[in-house]
């Protein structure tokens, strides 16, 4: 059980983010949701986690591909709830197009999100965790911090940087009881994905049909998106006491795609 804990799970109100949310809220961890939406739609998801769960649920905003807006969701998540104990940093963009068009300000934003909100996030939630001698953070990188495909550039570029970052603080906190690990997901039918069928379908002069089948699950050896469900059952298990010696990892989760 994650009663008393507190999880900060950014971009979590669609996809991998919330389908992690409501898994640590099955386990009676405290919720801080964060990511982009309607103002209704937002609170519609937070007062549902609430009630079916029977835990804390609150909503922090904010761009996270500005420093500022990490630094504030932060230090509101620590004041809300006293503490921020797991950090979930799964708030991510993609951009398909080939590298000579790809533009330049998209690149931007897909660093700054993917790559510097995660070091920022983390930056000022090892404090807290230090002090109380306990944490966990999970990064959600991708099966591609492993491998590249072609037109991601920017997407993939940070996914293994990620896997950089993760390394890198998993040495440096080892010893106060704070794991970090990355969760390398397949394809998994959110938003993100169902967006970049047409572009990819443009990009390779395919048909959207022959993109999931040739792309998309060409190396996914089940042919089966992952779901979210499976990507929260790992978070769970990465927060418990089981998993404590588990840290500076880099998980796929991806029907053996990076198997090949
Ligand atoms: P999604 O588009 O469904 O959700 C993204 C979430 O991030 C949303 O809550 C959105 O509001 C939030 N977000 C976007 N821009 C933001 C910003 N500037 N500031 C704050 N929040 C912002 O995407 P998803 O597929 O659930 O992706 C979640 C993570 O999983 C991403 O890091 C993605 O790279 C990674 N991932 C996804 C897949 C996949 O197949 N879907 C595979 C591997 C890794």
């Amino acid at each position: 059980t994650l009663k008393g804990k507190v999880a900060l799970v950014t971009g979590s109100t669609s996809g991998i983010g919330l389908g992690i949310a409501r898994a640590l809220a099955a386990q009676g961890a405290t919720i801080a949701l964060n990511g982009l939406g309607e103002p209704v739609a937002i609170e519609k998801i937070r007062s549902e986690l609430a009630a079916e769960f029977g835990v804390s649920v609150s909503f922090v905003g904010g761009d996270l591909t500005r420093t500022e807006a990490v630094e504030a969701m932060i230090r509101s998540v620590e004041q809300a709830h006293g503490s921020l104990d797991i950090l979930v940093n799964n708030a991510g963009m993609q951009h398909v197009s080939p590298i000579e068009d790809f533009p330049p300000e998209k690149y931007d934003l897909i660093v700054a999100l993917n790559l510097s909100a995660t070091f920022h996030a983390i930056r000022l939630a090892v404090p807290g965790m230090k002090t109380r001698g306990w944490g966990r953070i999970i990064n959600i990188a991708s099966a591609h911090a492993l491998v590249a495909s072609p037109f991601k550039s920017a997407y993939v570029a940070t996914k293994h940087a990620v896997l950089g970052l993760t390394k890198t603080v998993a040495l440096e906190v080892a010893e106060c009881g704070i794991t970090v690990n990355a969760i390398c997901p397949g394809y998994v039918l959110t938003p993100l994905v169902e967006k970049q069928i047409p572009d990819t379908a443009k990009a390779r002069g395919m048909t959207e049909e022959q993109v999931i089948r040739d792309v998309l699950l060409a190396a996914q050896a089940t042919k089966k998106f992952v779901e979210v469900d499976e990507l929260g059952a790992l978070a769970v298990f990465l927060c418990s006491d089981g998993a404590r010696s588990m840290t500076g990892t880099a998980l796929p989760v991806d029907g053996a795609w990076t198997a090949h």
